[in-house]
């Protein structure tokens, strides 16, 4: 419309033009070098107006051959650019369907095509691995590493520091891949993946006070849900109050525990921990006060044995008479559960009360069979009245009756003897989780999935393969995915050792 307009605009000033000029008549003429010529005016303005269309013609010709080659150029530039992305985007793919040659090949078009390091560097780098050259993975990886950091790229360096981290931590290099996670945690301190992961490695190493600092640091950017970085802090007190007794260092190692135990009370290490500590100090009614606190959230049989335990001086002989008497109080404070009948079971069959042990035995099973109970039941037959058909009895029902509750880790799904903020089997960090091994979990009363997640662990996850490689298996599992592919967390499964006994339980 508003072109419409132009034109008839531009056509009535040339039409008003020429009316003016023809109202206007004249001649011209022109003397020159013996020529003359003389014309109207109105031929005169059309010959002027025939000179300037041509001329204008004229420099439009001139200009397009002039500027073709640069045009050209640009043409070609645009269509590397358009077939490297074309290139890149395929590798991609061939890299997600997991065709090594593919992406190989596409991954050294990309390259030669496009001028975009961070890209076709970490598209090499998955290439090389998917084709099994780990060597050739960690030049790429070093390479992304060294330009980021020239080309002032945070982000590319970052990719491949933790390239070079995984690498490094599939090949046991724990040392190293710490040093790599440092490195990577400096450039973007807010990122998750470089904190967890050297918690990690921290926590595998024992190193529990570096795994400290590094929870605060945790904390500090709110990484990990607030319940789960409270559950972490317990088991990594709780194992530095294990290592300052261990050490000598009685006032710490309790201060470290009572931190533990308030920070999560129903924490059976925790509590246990600190009432072994305050007990100690000859301060039984505080040990009590603290395993009463837990037992009221997790009735767990560790809890009842250190209960037992808790008046007693060290050095003295036991009795097993004032066990009994402890533990009835035990009792007392909920008759329902049935773990405090099995430790008052088990402190009447050392005073030989074969009766009263008996008797609560019956009774923790009527809240549900259980294994150990039988068998402890075998055993009082046995004491008793020696080898014959009521221990037998007793036996047979525990071979029948279903398995008991233990820490199982939820990482690999190996049963621990004892906690430790460390698994036996996958050196998993803070994974025990009190439950049924392979099963299910006995479900039911608030305190019965108390006693399975223990206030203190995770809840239970599906136990991950036979017990090996776990622990790399969580640890990349807890590694954000990579943003290509995701191929160098999963090419890494079953490949970490590192495999640690847990501190003393
Ligand atoms: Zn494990």
């Amino acid at each position: 419309m508003r072109r419409t307009l132009w034109f008839l605009l531009r056509l009535g000033l040339v039409i008003a033009l020429a009316v003016w000029v023809a109202q206007r008549p004249g001649t011209i003429r022109l003397d020159w070098q013996g020529y003359i010529i003389q014309t109207e005016v109105g031929v005169v303005a059309l010959a002027l107006l025939a000179l300037g269309v041509v001329a204008y013609a004229l420099v439009r010709l001139v200009l397009l051959v002039w500027r073709s080659p640069r045009r050209l150029g640009a043409g070609r530039r645009t269509s590397r650019r358009t077939r490297g992305y074309q290139a890149l985007s395929q590798g991609l793919l061939a890299v997600a369907a997991g065709d090594g040659p593919a992406a190989t090949r596409l991954a050294t078009k990309a390259e030669g095509l496009l001028n975009e390091p961070a890209l076709t560097l970490l598209l090499s780098a998955q290439a090389a691995q998917l084709a099994g050259d780990e060597a050739l993975a960690a030049t790429h990886f070093t390479a992304m590493r060294e330009r980021g950091a020239m080309l002032k790229r945070p982000d590319m360096a970052f990719v491949g520091l933790r390239g070079l981290a995984l690498q490094a931590l599939a090949a046991g290099d724990t040392q190293g891949a710490l040093a790599l996670v440092r490195e990577a945690g400096a450039l973007r301190p807010k990122a998750r993946w470089p904190l967890v992961t050297q918690l990690d490695l921290q926590a595998r190493a024992g190193d529990w006070t570096a795994a400290s600092a590094t929870l605060d640091a945790l904390t500090s950017v709110k990484a990990l849900p607030a319940d789960t970085l409270r559950r972490h802090r317990a088991a990594v007190l709780v194992e530095r109050s294990r290592a300052a007794e261990a050490g000598g260092a009685l006032d710490q190692a309790l201060s470290l525990a009572r931190k533990a135990h308030d920070l999560e009370p129903g924490s059976v290490p925790a509590a246990v921990q600190a009432a072994r500590l305050l007990a100690g100090t000859g301060s039984a009614r505080a040990a009590t006060r603290a395993l009463e606190q837990a037992w009221r959230l997790t009735p767990h049989p560790t809890l009842a044995v250190a209960w037992g335990r808790a008046g007693e001086k060290a050095g003295d002989a036991a009795d097993p008479l004032a066990r009994v008497k402890r533990l009835e109080a035990l009792v007392a404070l909920d008759p329902s559960v049935p773990e405090a009948h099995v430790a008052l079971a088990n402190a009447a069959t050392e005073a030989r009360l074969w009766g009263l042990a008996r008797g609560h035995l019956t009774r923790a099973l009527t809240a549900r069979p259980s294994a150990r109970v039988y068998r402890l039941l075998a055993a009082v037959a046995l004491a008793e009245h020696g080898p014959g058909a009521e221990e037998r009895g007793h036996l047979a029902s525990a071979a029948k009756a279903p398995p008991d509750p233990a820490w199982v880790c939820g990482t690999c799904g190996g049963v621990n003897a004892a906690w430790g903020a460390l698994c036996s089997h996958c050196g998993g960090f803070d994974t025990l989780v009190w439950r049924v091994p392979g099963g299910t979990a006995p479900g039911g009363t608030a305190k019965g999935a108390d006693a399975e997640t223990m206030g203190f662990l995770p809840p239970p996850e599906p136990p991950a393969g036979d017990g090996t490689g776990g622990g790399l298996a969580r640890l990349s599992a807890r590694l954000p995915s990579f943003p290509l592919g995701g191929t160098l967390g999963g090419t890494l499964g079953g490949l970490l050792p590192g495999k640690r006994s847990p501190g003393a339980s």
